[in-house]
């Protein structure tokens, strides 16, 4: 099958083998060893030189754990949102008792810094900023150097990154940005199945932990790096997704980090190119288009669920729809994790004939 939603994504063979391999001991040392594998690799691709921690979970748990760690009941928080992710975020924080003031733009387009700059201008004490890295519903990239330019130069809040279907495939640089957190998942560029959520914590984060005040138990951070710094988890973790992660990582390493980002940049123009070659128009703001997902607008008149309904049926082909408010109005292909043009070509050829079946009937 060609699976080209935005994750889960296909998974190379020899991660199929490891993930099918026996159960050790979590508690013991070959697993030790393995997450010292693990993380030292991830470091590369989260450019940090800080924690990461590992939780066995979908990514929205990570975005959870972020929260629950940084934030108190009544704290100020701006929630930049482009699309359903972003105010999902904005959602959790809200949830847990943060006073979330939603910075949102049309879907489709970017964040804008000096609208964010203002809004921080605008507000007093904020404790953490919430942004999107890649809006994984609308194909979207924000400029996030821009926009960690304005937290810093604005505020001494808190940048707290939702890099879910980015991290390893877009320029992301934690560190040198000030990304307090940064949060991906499993089963977006890494390779794996879902079900891990990885998230850098920096100084900044730890301090902020000390103060919140929010409730968490299975999210605490500290119980986390207190049990991987004895080469555990604080609860037991979907080890065969370690051995997964282990064996994925050193794929990507063997292929090397600038490598990986320049297949998906390639890729991903390449899905560009071909689509308006073949006729489709791209929903996005083509300054800001994403790496990793590419949003078509369905034609007029064609019914968006029939088309992918013959596109799975007639050609093994699995692409995504639109969320929300974009359900009948876009379709969405994944372009991220193992994938290279072939993946694509054969997607949009599929495409081009399920949608001529689909008209003439
Ligand atoms: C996939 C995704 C999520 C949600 O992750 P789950 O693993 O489904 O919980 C959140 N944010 C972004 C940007 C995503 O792409």
């Amino acid at each position: 099958m060609n699976l080209r939603i935005v994750g889960p994504t296909p998974l190379p063979p020899a991660v199929c083998e490891a993930l099918a391999r026996p159960m050790i001991n979590h508690r013991g040392p070959e697993f030790a060893a393995m997450q010292a594998r693990i993380v030292n690799s991830l470091k590369t691709y989260f450019q940090t030189a800080h924690e990461i921690l590992l939780f066995t979970c979908s990514g929205t748990g990570g975005l959870e754990a972020a929260v629950v760690n940084l934030l108190s009941p009544g704290d100020t928080v701006v929630a930049v949102s482009i699309g359903v992710f972003g105010d999902r975020f904005a959602e959790i924080a809200e949830l847990f008792g943060a006073q979330v003031h939603r910075l949102r733009f049309a879907w489709g387009s970017a964040a804008d810094p000096d609208a964010l700059r203002a809004k921080l201008d605008e507000l007093a004490n904020v404790r953490a900023v919430l942004i999107t890295h890649n809006e994984t519903s609308t194909a979207t990239t924000n400029p996030l150097q821009e926009l960690a330019r304005a937290v810093h130069e604005r505020s001494d809040a808190l940048l707290v990154v939702d890099a879910i279907s980015s991290l390893g495939a877009i320029h992301l640089p934690v560190d040198e940005w000030g990304v307090d957190v940064a949060v991906t998942g499993s089963q977006k560029v890494w390779m794996i199945p879902p079900g891990l959520a990885m998230l850098s914590v920096g100084p900044r984060a730890w301090e902020a932990y000390a103060r919140a005040k929010m409730p968490r138990f299975y999210w605490d951070f500290k119980k986390m790096r207190d049990a991987m710094a004895k080469g555990q988890t604080a609860f037991t973790p979907g080890v065969n997704l370690y051995f997964g992660l282990d064996v994925a990582l050193e794929l990507m390493n063997a292929e090397g980090f600038e490598n990986i980002r320049a297949r998906h940049a390639r890729v991903a123009q390449h899905t560009r190119d071909c689509a308006q070659a073949q006729g489709f128009e791209l929903f996005a703001n083509q300054a800001f288009a994403s790496n990793t997902v590419t949003a078509l607008k369905i034609p007029p008149g064609v019914d968006g669920k029939k088309w992918r309904e013959v596109l799975r049926k007639e050609h093994d082909t699995v692409i995504a729809g639109g969320q929300k408010e974009l359900t009948d109005k876009i379709v969405r292909i994944g372009h991220l994790g193992w994938v290279n043009e072939a993946d694509i070509d054969a997607c949009l050829h599929a495409m081009t004939a399920a949608l001529v079946y689909v008209r003439a009937s």
